[in-house]
């Protein structure tokens, strides 16, 4: 293999033609002038281990990971970031040159980004964020809002017990609340998000009660289809900061294509209108 090949990264996944990545990253690659191509690849499950070996040998420096591969790629890397593990998934892998793969996990990095980015004044440590959703996207929620040093992490999901595992995952600064409550958590929180997929075009709304939220409240949603989902709309109707579920999309692909192509991108309103397809 000659080391002057043009780059290739990707998606796996199945299926991926739902994936706005191949969008996002063609947009990157066009606006910074590199020469890589940026692919969807549907995978199955028996195909992966294979799959994954024959990439590098291909060209590819790399690629994004989504359902159904998430928590079996770390099984399948050589090396796992601690963040990774923690979370019990990976959205990125880097082929490295040394033939080892690198897994990391950028959601919770993005999630992060996307609210400095557009709230600019939040302040995370100043007091309790609420958390709706236990799923798979919670986790990496939940790690990031530790990190940055929430001092207690309110959980509640319909099914309790999925938030109960994560409350022994994540320790005593996460405490569990009954759905049917979910309202009555948000007093004093300084920070409220919606990890579950209620209010996504074609699931049903969201109908947690928001009358408890206090002016000033940094509102987010990881939905962003629509974008400005009912949820966010009633929050910024109680007067709270609202920020929608697109840029952290955004900013988890950064950490990705500075490993794969050696810059590092900006996530602007032309990234969102090219990914937006406006
Ligand atoms: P997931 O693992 O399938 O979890 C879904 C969550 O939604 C669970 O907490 C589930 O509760 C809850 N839920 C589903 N239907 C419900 C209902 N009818 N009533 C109450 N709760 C319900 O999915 P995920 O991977 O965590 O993703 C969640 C959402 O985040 C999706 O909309 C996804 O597109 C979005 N997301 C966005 C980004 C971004 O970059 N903006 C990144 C990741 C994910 P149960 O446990 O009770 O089923």
């Amino acid at each position: 293999m000659t080391d002057n090949r043009i780059p290739l990264a990707g998606v796996i996944g199945s299926p991926v033609d739902h994936s706005r990545s191949p969008q996002l990253f063609t947009y990157w690659l066009h606006k910074l002038g590199i020469a890589g191509h940026y692919i969807p690849m549907d995978i199955s499950q028996n195909d992966l281990p294979e799959v994954l070996k024959a990439l590098p040998k291909m060209g590819f420096v790399g690629v994004n990971v989504t359902i159904p591969h998430k928590e079996s790629v770390l099984k399948l890397a050589d090396i796992v970031t601690d963040r990774a593990s923690l979370i019990g998934a990976a959205n990125t892998l880097i082929f490295r040159k040394d033939g080892r793969i690198h897994a990391d996990n950028t959601d919770g990095y993005g999630f992060i980004a996307n609210l400095r980015q557009n709230a600019p004044d939040w302040a995370p440590a100043r007091g309790p964020a609420v958390v709706f959703g236990a799923g798979g996207a919670a986790r990496a929620i939940i790690a990031s809002l530790i990190e940055v040093g929430v001092p207690e992490i309110r959980l509640t999901n319909r099914t309790r017990q999925r938030a109960e595992t994560l409350r022994a995952e994540f320790g005593a600064r996460v405490s569990v609340h009954d759905w049917v409550q979910a309202g009555n958590i948000l007093e004093d929180a300084a920070t409220v998000v919606n990890t579950t997929s209620l209010g996504m075009t074609g699931k049903p709304e969201f109908r947690v009660p928001l009358d408890g939220l206090t002016p000033g409240t940094l509102v987010t949603d990881l939905v962003y289809t629509p974008l400005r989902t009912q949820f966010l709309q009633d929050a910024e109707a109680a007067g709270c900061i609202t920020v929608d579920g697109l840029g952290m999309l955004l900013h988890q692909a950064t950490p990705g294509f500075e490993r794969w192509f050696g810059q590092r991108p900006d996530v602007t309103d032309d990234t969102r209108a090219a990914v937006l397809g406006s």
